[in-house]
């Protein structure tokens, strides 16, 4: 009974489970938060079993979208902010950055948690969804030119910096975007034991790179996944349709002797899987889900164990670029 007011006390709830006649099981169950800000990590990881998979294998996918923000990219946010913050390094109170969409939100969240300004810089093709939600919480969108790619947006956020002295996280370059996933790679050994196979997307390069450099000396077989047009696997950088995912210049922190496979994927096989996974799962997600579910299926044949795919979002803030048509 001490225990159970200690536990109540800290927000956990209880369950009773009935073994047989004479035994009971009293389980510690879900905790309530006392902060939304808490809610970051600590997401669920769960068997896709609709697909073929080679004997002697089982496939997870980590459902990232479960973050407050909606995306992987809330841990990025979090650990450069609460880093910068940590070391005194934003001296006038504002934050600038290139993103996609899902940077901006994790670095929104975390600027609020702060009480910092954030200014962000997005290449205008990315979806107006995830625009939304920037603005919503509070952060300042330049649109930069989709001809100019991602390469532009960081010119124009590291000019930004240079012009203002606000503080530049810049994802692309920092070496704090890798260590921002040490919790993900935590989280995958603590729920499976032995990860045989991680499968992950790469954009900035940093979940791939955090969880390759955790997990491989422990004997996963490391696959990094982009979209055609992306240049990882020496192909041409180009447009794609796949949102999220796609490497214009080689990621400074993303070593070659971290990588085991590139799996280079087109955005008809991204969108196929997107759909496959809504119908024959239930799961809704993004399409560099999509693009790393069949990575991971292409890949199933050179491991025995548990592959774990990395889920990076959910696919409503893509209805409007016409996910499911
Ligand atoms: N998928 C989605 C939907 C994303 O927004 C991102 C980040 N741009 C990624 C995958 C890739 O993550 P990273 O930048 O860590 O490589």
């Amino acid at each position: 009974e001490t225990i159970m007011a200690i536990a109540k006390q800290h927000g956990f709830n209880f369950e009773s489970v009935q073994l047989n006649n004479f035994a009971h099981l009293t389980v510690l169950t879900k905790k309530t938060y006392h902060k939304p800000a808490d809610l970051t990590g600590g997401t669920p990881l769960v068997e896709l079993t609709a697909f073929e998979l080679p004997a002697g294998v089982r496939l997870f996918a980590k459902l990232e979208m479960y973050n407050l923000g909606g995306s992987v990219k809330d841990r990025l946010g979090r650990h450069l902010i609460d880093e910068a913050v940590r070391r005194g390094d934003i001296s006038t109170g504002e934050v600038v950055e290139a993103t996609a969409g899902n940077t901006g939100i994790g670095l929104a969240l975390a600027c609020l948690a702060h009480g910092l300004k954030l200014r962000l810089y997005v290449p205008e093709k990315f979806s107006i969804e995830k625009q939304a939600i920037m603005r919503a919480l509070g952060a300042e969108l330049i649109m930069t030119a989709t001809a100019d790619g991602m390469l532009g947006a960081r010119a124009a956020a590291a000019a930004d910096a240079k012009r203002t002295g606000a503080y530049y996280t810049n994802q692309f370059e920092s070496s704090a975007n890798p260590a921002s996933y040490d919790k993900l790679a935590n989280e995958l050994t603590a729920e499976l034991g032995e990860v045989a196979m991680i499968v992950a997307g790469a954009g900035s390069g940093g979940t791939f790179t955090g969880l390759a450099e955790r997990l491989k000396p422990r004997g996963a077989r490391t696959v990094v996944v982009e979209p055609v047009g992306s240049i990882l696997n020496g192909g041409d950088s180009g447009s794609h349709r796949t949102e999220g995912i796609g490497v214009e210049v080689w990621p400074k922190f993303m070593t070659r002797e971290l990588i085991d496979a590139i799996e280079t994927i087109t955005d008809d096989a991204a969108f196929d899987a997107v759909k496959k996974l809504a119908r024959r799962e239930g799961l809704l997600v993004g399409s560099s889900s999509g693009a790393a579910l069949a990575a991971a299926l292409n890949q199933a044949p050179y491991v025995q164990g548990n592959i774990v795919v990395i889920f990076p979002d959910a696919s409503d803030r893509y209805l409007s670029q016409h996910i499911y048509d």
